[in-house]
């Protein structure tokens, strides 16, 4: 291995493990934080002058460094899946249980975002005057994200033909990347190439594994200054907002929690029990590194090298297999997005008074599968989602203001369900096929 590779991967062995680094600069961030908050105020000129000069810049540096890595990670990846894989029947059948489980468990999550939702009503009592404010204090980015979403506003059969992208180059080329079109055209040129002789495959297979190589070191660099990125992403989020919007806001977040744990817990408890032959806490200890990267990264896309290797090394499941899984995952199956989705169109519609029948709570959820879905895994894409769904139901979409300043706490809570939900259809995937093929459960690692 050459010495910048060894070091890159000798990094999360030799000091404190990587996740517990990013943690330390996520707890000292929040406190430097929220001390700065209090002893001078979200408005002192030179609070102000750190966070818009310095950490800002700082946090979103890192997320786009990671952000960078993410094509050439996610075209490579499923490529190598798809080929790993071998026969397209395995793939066939590998694809219907991932394809089965991702929308069983979406529908799921968003049933228990809209239950907890209807249950709490945590937006019936939110006061008009707070209301107001937040509307006041938000609205020129929530007017952004309603004329975005208005000029996306597409007809049901526009959206099934805009899956397809007419040119890779452009869907790449968008900002945030068409990550679906992406995929489709991964998961079809690894088709494509899997039915090659092996001379024609070859070398290309060996090209994807070069980028998909180096793509990963990339994120293995750039996440050794993850404690740094991460402490000043919380800098800013906290020393500007403080926790006061914590308080009017207290019963949403608290629903959005409730129901991210339920799912996280019962849910996907009950799966790997069932099916993937896992115990939940035995599954939770040994995805923890995962599970912290997507919560300090906020990105389901960033974490895939992390989930990648957790999956293969410290969960047993095949590679190619978790190649498969994870990488589409990665974009498609994002139960906390969906969840908080559901959560989230209900706490306004309560705002705003707009009683939503059974039907109008079925469309929702209709539209928060598919949301959850064609999201990509990258910090707040979900929310040009929800100003779509208001619009789609009746309530404001400018309603979004309301919870754009908790977005980032939420979407480090989502984000960590996102990633383990797709953990855990890789292990349950893996369990049944090794099991089809006479094998004993995935092996983990201890
Ligand atoms: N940040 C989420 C993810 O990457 C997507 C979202 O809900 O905004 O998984």
């Amino acid at each position: 291995m050459n010495p910048l590779a060894a070091r890159a991967a000798s990094g999360y062995r030799d000091r404190m493990p990587s996740h517990l680094r990013i943690l330390w600069g996520f707890v000292v961030g929040i406190v430097l934080g929220a001390a700065a908050h209090l002893g001078l105020g979200a408005d002192h000129p030179a609070l102000v002058a750190v966070v818009t000069n310095a950490t800002e810049p700082a946090g979103k540096l890192f997320l786009r460094a990671l952000l960078l890595c993410v094509v050439p990670l996610v075209a490579s990846s499923l490529v190598l899946g798809v080929v790993g894989l071998g026969d397209l029947r395995k793939l066939g059948r590998v694809g219907a249980k991932t394809l089965g489980l991702t929308l069983c468990l979406s529908a799921i999550s968003v049933v228990v975002g809209l239950a907890a939702a209807n249950l709490v009503r945590p937006g019936v009592d939110l006061e008009p005057a707070v209301r107001a404010r937040l509307v006041a204090k938000y609205a020129s980015n929530a007017a952004e994200v309603a004329a975005k979403a208005t000029a996306d506003d597409q007809t049901f059969a526009e959206s099934i033909v805009g899956i397809i992208p007419p040119n890779i180059a452009s869907a790449v080329a968008k900002n945030p990347p068409d990550m679906l079109g992406l995929m489709l055209f991964a998961l079809f040129f690894g088709v494509a190439l899997a039915l090659q002789p092996e001379q024609v495959k070859k070398p290309l297979v060996d090209v994807a594994e070069a980028v998909f190589r180096a793509a990963s070191t990339m994120v293995h660099l750039v996440m050794k200054v993850a404690p740094i990125g991460v402490g000043c992403l919380l800098f800013s989020m906290t020393s500007r907002f403080g926790f006061e919007l914590l308080v009017p806001l207290a019963l949403y977040v608290a629903c959005v929690l409730g129901a991210l744990l339920f799912h996280q817990l019962a849910v996907y408890g009950a799966l790997l029990r069932v099916l993937g032959g896992m115990g939940l806490f035995d599954f939770l200890r040994r995805a923890q590194p995962a599970l912290v990267t997507a919560f300090s990264t906020s990105s389901s896309n960033a974490t895939l090298p992390t989930a990648l290797e957790v999956s293969e090394q410290r969960l047993g499941v095949p590679r190619e297999i978790g190649g498969f899984v994870l990488t589409i995952g990665a974009t498609a199956n994002q139960n906390g997005t969906a969840l908080f989705e559901g959560v989230t169109v209900l706490f306004l519609a309560q705002v705003f008074g707009v009683d939503l029948t059974l039907g109008q709570q079925l469309t929702v959820l209709v539209l928060a599968v598919v949301a959850g879905i064609g999201t990509a895994g990258v910090p707040s894409a979900s929310i040009p989602f929800i100003a779509i769904v208001l619009s789609q139901v009746g309530v404001p979409a400018e309603g979004i203001a309301i919870v754009l300043g908790v977005d980032r706490f939420l979407d480090m809570c989502r984000t960590v369900v996102n990633v383990g939900g797709d953990l855990a259809v890789a292990v349950t995937v893996a369990r049944s096929e090794s099991s089809r093929a006479g094998g004993a459960a995935p092996a983990a690692a201890p």
